[in-house]
């Protein structure tokens, strides 16, 4: 069945919840939703393929409640032998404690998660907390052990906690890990891996990752029961309704490039990306330079300096926001029409991730691409991980200096650039005949 036949009901939804979307306006379930809700409904281990911008935060927050939900109602009208939709015999259900943790890679995603549960439970009295490093274990403990039916925490302060025992997780449910690739890449796989030990064994647990890959494979075996796998989309390929565009350009006018273009486009907010937490100061300050509203956003700068900034950019007081890959993940802004990437990231994963931040629920989003000689071997690279071409083109008025020797390269690269120039050239001067 496609998604576009069901609604949020037809899945199993309680009507707490279906008012509340109702209320939110999602008209129906996107394709993520349509088909791991009514797995995690059914107590199912669930494996999925999902970017950010699909909807993948509902798919497993929306059963999670459900199923506490469920089982509030079970305990409250004492009715052992009636089994509730969604509710499982095999899990306590009137045990106090905490049920459910999501695991998150960054404390971004981990506020933008609780933003959701608490924006979804709504209508419950199911409550959730954030555990991230970077803020008071005091507030973070007191909160916890007035009673809590959701945590969302970062891997790291999370078994802080455990290891000194301000809580417990043995009466635990429900088990999430988002953007597990991610969490692998940013080396929390050892953390991970001891708060499991420190988990009951009978749960359900769910595992959502941009990619599916050996990496993901492997480890899932060590967390997941049978796992029912979904994907949304094809493996390593990119979500739809992404215009990708690559302009050729020599690097150091890039930063005109970028003022030009968010300049000249309609686009209300620009997410830019840099390699490095040094390359996004500079950017940012290029742009203020050139008096556009514009601000670095990278693990350097404090958390508060982090999410001010982050809220001048969803208010549109800041129109340009530069970001390393590590500082971006999870961000969740409506409404963002492009990306640009001023270099190309050294792992083709990030590119995905990258380009993910636009074209969200439904609309259409721009990633452009800055591609300098010098990158030119990571585009090979890239397009090999995608399966695919990435069309080339030059940007009117920027065009390469194709006269220009590569400054410092070493022999054989030198000549294999020049060559690829040559391609560039003759690829550009068929396209201008060819108007
Ligand atoms: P996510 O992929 O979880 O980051 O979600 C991306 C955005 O889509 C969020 O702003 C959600 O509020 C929104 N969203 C999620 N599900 C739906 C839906 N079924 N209909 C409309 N918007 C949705």
């Amino acid at each position: 069945m496609s998604a576009s036949a069901l609604s949020f009901s037809t899945l199993g939804l309680d009507p707490t919840l279906t008012q509340r979307l109702d209320e939110l306006e999602y008209q129906q379930p996107t394709d993520i939703q349509a088909a791991a809700i009514p797995l995690m409904l059914a107590g199912e281990d669930v494996m999925a393929g999902a970017q950010t911008g699909t909807g993948k935060t509902a798919a497993f927050v929306l059963p999670i409640l459900q199923r506490l939900i469920a089982a509030k109602n079970e305990s409250l009208t004492h009715s052992d032998n009636t089994k509730t939709p969604g509710s499982d015999s095999q899990i306590n259900a009137t045990s106090s404690g905490v049920k459910a943790l999501i695991l998150v890679p960054t404390r971004e995603l981990a506020q933008q998660v609780h933003q959701s549960v608490v924006q979804y439970a709504e209508h419950t009295d199911i409550s959730a907390v954030m555990v991230y490093g970077g803020v008071s274990i005091k507030a973070q403990v007191t909160s916890i052990q007035a009673g809590v039916d959701i945590i969302i925490a970062t891997p790291g302060r999370l078994l802080d906690h455990l290891r000194n025992k301000v809580m417990s997780l043995s009466s635990l449910q429900y088990l999430v890990l988002d953007e597990a690739d991610r969490m692998l890449d940013m080396g929390f796989k050892e953390e991970i891996v001891e708060v499991l030990k420190r988990l009951p064994k009978q749960r359900q647990t769910a595992l959502f990752s941009a990619t599916l890959d050996d990496q993901i494979f492997r480890f899932s075996q060590r967390l997941l029961r049978s796992p029912k796998i979904v994907e949304t989309a094809k493996r390593n390929s990119t979500a739809a309704k992404i215009i990708e565009k690559v302009y050729n350009l020599d690097s150091e006018r890039k930063s005109a490039l970028l003022g030009h273009i968010v300049n000249k486009e309609p686009w209300s907010q620009t997410l830019v990306f840099s390699r490095t937490k040094q390359g996004a100061d500079k950017i940012a300050a290029q742009l203020t330079a050139n008096k556009i509203s514009a601000a670095p956003f990278h693990a350097d700068l404090s958390q508060f300096v982090r999410e001010s900034t982050l809220a001048d950019f969803k208010a549109g007081k800041v129109k340009v926001l530069v970001a390393t890959d590590v500082a971006a993940r999870g961000l969740d802004i409506e409404q963002l029409d492009a990306v640009v990437n001023f270099e190309l990231p050294f792992k083709a994963e990030d590119y995905v991730h990258r380009i993910g931040r636009t074209g969200r629920a439904g609309k259409d989003g721009v990633a452009v691409t800055f591609l300098s000689p010098d990158d030119e071997a990571l585009l090979v690279a890239l397009e090999r991980k995608l399966d695919r071409r990435l069309p080339q083109q030059w940007y009117q008025g920027f065009e390469p200096d194709l006269t220009k020797e590569p400054a410092l390269q070493p022999r054989k690269a030198k000549k294999g650039s020049l060559k690829q120039r040559a391609r560039q050239k003759a690829i550009a001067d068929s396209a201008r005949k060819r108007k």
